[in-house]
């Protein structure tokens, strides 16, 4: 990035986004120095010579700009006292998204660039607004918080359309975000412990559609309903999209259930304003493939349809996902949240059969007896796969759907989630051998 050329920057936190933060700025000619409160990570740093220090010697006066990683958590001890220094110093504090807004508008002003939050379905409409543009035939680069670290994509350019997933942690530490579409799907109350009150939650949310040229916001839940109001006051052009807005999803196989209508909306209105037919629009929606554990079909020639949506940590996904199929043979369970999956007793009449894994099988055994849902404990995907595979097929009549949406954190036998989809993905397809 050469927007920082000869200035000093220190880029505390060094995963994937922080090392693409420093090898960028390095290449752009600024001067860098590079921080970790782990050793291993200051060492890989080194190894690929990359210029490290040592935070017990940091004077944090003498920089320009500090640069946090997203990972980092404000509050965490080491961080929080680098932050206060820096803070007290007048050092600016950002992130690798404020780098990448500046060095688009010292390369590339104009280029095209799309930054979509909300508190559900970013990574959903991210993938999907890049496919459908790319489909249509334009040069895109997609990442953020989704895939690869937004240093680590070609720079922007004139015929280049960025389209990046945005994490209020991003968002928070990128005060001159200006996209030219902004997208603020939905805002519930998550992530209260980093960001206090829904207040402030909001008002971070909302600082990425302020300055975009056009500003894409649901109108389903109350707080952005609001915003769009603020922001049509402020000027900002605005364009509120709705699960309810009709929108024919028939041949897109991948955005199941009312959230996706949601998504598709948001996704159509963003691509009209970058100047796509609708036709383009919904032809790219037919062929977009879906994320991995999201809903993910699982191609099998049994006649049954299998959904992997391991990435239903929580009761309000799975809920989405119960609410999309009229007959389910539900696999559900694994390290189970506060309050258990009471919250989906209405969908229980969807319910053929639930199979049940994990730490949460005899909690949630009662639950579903209580409400005389048919269930069986089987402990693990492999054998859960194995029984609900037996009970649909025997019901071929109609179209039985097996979901495993399990409504559950992953970690009581997995790393995360998308191991758990692995699991259960390799233990469909090892059905038919
Ligand atoms: P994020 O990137 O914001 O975490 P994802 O696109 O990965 O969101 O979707 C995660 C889960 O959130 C999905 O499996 C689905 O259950 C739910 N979801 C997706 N889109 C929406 C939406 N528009 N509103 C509410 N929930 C949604």
């Amino acid at each position: 990035a050469t927007s920082f050329k000869g200035r000093r920057v220190a880029v505390f936190g060094l995963g994937g986004s922080g090392l693409a933060t420093v090898r960028s700025l390095v290449a752009g000619g600024a001067e860098v120095t590079a921080f970790d409160d782990s050793e291993a990570s200051v060492a890989k740093a080194k190894a690929e010579g990359l210029p490290t220090g040592d935070l017990r010697e940091a004077k944090f006066a003498a920089f320009d700009s500090l640069v946090l990683a997203p990972g980092v958590p404000l509050t965490h001890p080491k961080p929080h006292w680098t932050v206060e220094k820096a803070k007290a110093a007048g050092v600016e504090i950002i992130g690798d998204i404020e780098i990448f807004c500046r060095e688009r508008r010292a390369i590339a002003p104009g280029a095209d660039f799309v930054a979509i939050t909300g508190t559900n379905g970013k990574s959903t409409t991210t993938a999907l607004v890049a496919h459908v543009l790319r489909e249509a035939g334009r040069d895109v680069q997609m990442g953020g918080n989704i895939g690869v670290a937004i240093l680590d994509l070609e720079p922007p350019s004139g015929t280049r359309v960025h389209v990046v997933e945005c994490s209020s942690y991003q968002i928070d530490l990128a005060p001159t975000l200006d996209p030219t579409v902004g997208m603020m799907l939905n805002l519930s109350e998550d992530h209260l412990e980093r960001h206090g009150t829904m207040e402030n939650y909001a008002a971070i949310k909302e600082r990425l559609v302020a300055r975009s040229g056009t500003a894409v916001v649901g109108r389903d839940d109350e707080f952005s309903v609001a915003m769009a109001a603020r922001l049509k006051s402020d000027g900002v052009k605005v364009v509120e999209i709705s699960e309810a807005d009709p929108i024919d999803l028939s041949a897109a196989r991948a955005l199941r259930g009312a959230h996706n209508a949601q998504n598709a909306n948001a996704a159509l209105a963003t691509c009209r304003a970058l100047g796509l037919t609708d036709s383009e629009v919904l032809k790219g929606f037919a062929s977009f493939p879906g994320l991995a554990h999201r809903m993910e079909e699982i191609p099998t020639k049994d006649g049954v349809v299998w959904i992997n949506d391991s990435k239903a940590t929580n009761v309000d996904s799975a809920e989405k996902a119960l609410a999309s199929f009229e007959k389910v043979f539900w696999i559900l369970g694994g390290k189970p949240k506060t309050g258990g999956i009471e919250a989906l007793v209405p969908f229980f009449p969807r319910v053929e059969r639930a199979y049940l894994i994990g730490e949460a099988a005899e909690a949630f055994a009662k639950t579903l007896a209580g409400h005389d849902v048919p269930w069986a404990i089987l402990g693990t995907v492999e054998r859960a796969v194995e029984a609900a595979a037996a009970d649909a097929v025997a019901a071929l009549d109609g179209t039985p759907v097996v979901l495993f949406s399990p409504a559950c954190a992953s970690f009581d036998q997995f790393r995360n989630f998308e191991e758990r989809g692995e699991a259960f993905r390799k233990a469909v397809l090892a059905l038919g051998s």
